[in-house]
């Protein structure tokens, strides 16, 4: 359950955010939180992390080459460097 309370990877992240809270105490919104962009050609993807032409936290170290899964607590790996 650590992926819906603590996530890590940006794209969760932004997943996360665009989901609609009904009776929650957090401020109200008109609109939901978007991730901007669109989704990659599959036949046709980035080099490095395949979420860099969309990710807030993108870097240039984050294009260069694949990205490996790290572990960011017990329970708990992200294909991220910069979670
Ligand atoms: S590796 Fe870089 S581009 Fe990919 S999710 Fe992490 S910060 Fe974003």
């Amino acid at each position: 359950m650590d992926v819906f309370h603590n996530p890590k990877h940006p794209y969760t992240q932004g997943l996360l955010q665009s989901v609609p809270r009904f009776g929650s105490s957090v401020q109200k919104k008109d609109r939901l939180d978007v991730i901007e962009g669109m989704v990659p050609n599959l036949l046709h993807l980035p080099d490095g992390c395949s979420f860099a032409p969309r990710c807030y936290k993108k870097t240039v170290e984050c294009t260069l080459s694949p990205i490996p899964l790290q572990p960011v607590s017990e329970r708990q790996e992200v294909r991220c460097i910069h979670a």
